[in-house]
């Protein structure tokens, strides 16, 4: 079959439409072919609907892979000043949250309507509710079957991300197409994800739902300082969603209740000042009030603080940096922010992010075993590789 198009692009996401864009205006005749019935559906839920469009701080220290080598070219070449040099195309306002987390000011729907002019004044054809039956390579042309017919090109770009959200569309098709291909698929599992506690360690806790304050989460030698929420399941809030990305079932995780401060140093002064307070008096200075009680009435002995002799404070006070969190497991892909592993970087070019394998086909986003932090680095990082790509194709 005669090539239809330059490129055909599988999945209209991030990654997806940066590609196209960067191709279609390199004069490339492209094709994306989305299965849901429009494109960009997770950048319309990102960020609470303001789209964390990328982090301004992005290094390639803020992304997990089994190559941590792998991010830096694409990320070096296509960077946050880059992107938001097409946001202030666009006129679309922003403001900076937190660590480097520029959002939108109005909604996401902008960063999608924004992705499809730049396809669309590019002469990219977008189809969506276009699902894809069979793809076959012969005679360097890759051949698509799909639901609107068959298209053919001698380059396909594989952008369908990963298994984070299946109702908004995720599906395995990435790594199944990579199978065919001949490419390894590392173990995939959700990251980004609040954790779920069971038996006793859930009953202590369930009953603070709603309660949030902020930790430093520690597994292994990584640790994050940020909010935690507890839930009706277990925990959430940004600083165990970031460590969620590092911890499975059976590791130790730590979390410091007091990360402003050393916990002795505060306690003995707290002794020195109200040595009749009780201890979940001192605490509810420092925690919220019903978590503060509740780790007195738990893990704490309640007295006043005159009552603990200097090995007792000193116990208190380890507890209270080094917390023990047992979780039991994820809430899994159906509220993950995204999907660790993926499409191994080794049989990728880091510079294309071209197969090693089959010339001509290429694999952008999240699909690839390429994950980032919470913050706007996910995005990044479909941005950086769409580039790369959409410039290689
Ligand atoms: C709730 C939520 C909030 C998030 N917030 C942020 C944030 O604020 N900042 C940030 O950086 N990251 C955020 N992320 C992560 C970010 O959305 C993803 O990392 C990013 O969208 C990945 O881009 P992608 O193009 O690789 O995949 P996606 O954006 O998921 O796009 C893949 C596309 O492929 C389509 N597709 C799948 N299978 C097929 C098939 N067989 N045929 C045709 N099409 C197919 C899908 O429908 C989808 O449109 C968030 C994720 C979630 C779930």
């Amino acid at each position: 079959m005669a090539p239809t198009h330059d490129v055909l692009v599988i999945g209209g996401g991030a990654a997806g439409l940066m590609t196209a864009l960067t191709a279609g205006q390199r004069g490339l005749r492209v094709l994306v072919v989305e299965h849901a019935n429009k494109v960009g559906k997770k950048i319309l839920m990102s960020g609470g609907g303001r789209c964390n469009f990328t982090n301004a701080g992005t290094t390639p220290a803020n992304f997990l892979s089994a190559n941590p080598h792998f991010c830096k070219s694409a990320l070096a070449r296509y960077t946050p000043a880059h992107f938001i040099d097409m946001v202030e195309r666009h006129r679309i306002a922003y403001h900076e949250k937190e660590l480097g987390q520029l959002f939108c000011d109005v909604s996401s729907k902008l960063i999608v309507t924004m992705l499809v002019d730049e396809c669309l004044a590019a002469g990219v054809r977008i189809e969506t509710g276009c699902s894809v039956q069979q793809v076959e390579q012969a005679d360097g042309v890759f051949r698509l079957d799909t639901s609107l017919g068959r298209f053919a090109a001698p380059s396909l770009v594989v952008a369908t991300g990963g298994l984070s959200i299946p109702s908004m569309g995720a599906t395995g098709f990435g790594y199944e197409l990579a199978r065919q291909f001949g490419h390894d698929v590392l173990p995939t599992r959700a990251g980004l994800v609040p954790l779920t506690l069971s038996g006793k360690h859930q009953e202590r806790l369930a009953d603070l739902s709603g309660v949030s304050f902020p930790v430093e989460a520690r597994c292994g030698k990584v640790r994050f300082r940020n909010f935690m929420l507890l839930t009706h399941r277990g925990v959430s809030g940004p600083s165990i969603l970031q460590i969620s990305s590092y911890w499975q079932p059976g590791d130790d995780l730590r979390l410091d209740l007091l990360p402003d401060r050393d916990a002795l140093d505060w306690l003995e002064a707290q002794q020195r000042q109200r040595p009749d307070a009780e201890l979940k008096t001192v605490l509810s200075d420092a925690l919220p009030r019903r978590f503060a009680q509740r780790l007195c009435e738990v893990w704490l002995p309640n007295r006043p603080m005159k009552q603990f002799n200097a090995p007792q404070l000193k116990e208190a006070a380890a507890l209270l940096a080094d917390w023990p969190l047992v979780a039991s497991g994820t809430e899994g892909y159906r509220t993950a922010e995204v999907t660790l592993g993926g499409v191994d970087t080794d049989g990728v070019s880091s510079s294309t992010m071209m197969s090693r394998h089959v010339p001509g086909l290429f694999f952008v986003g999240e699909v690839l075993d390429v994950t980032g932090w919470l913050g706007g680095y996910n995005f990044q990082w479909a941005w950086a590789s769409g580039h790369a790509a959409g410039m290689a194709v």
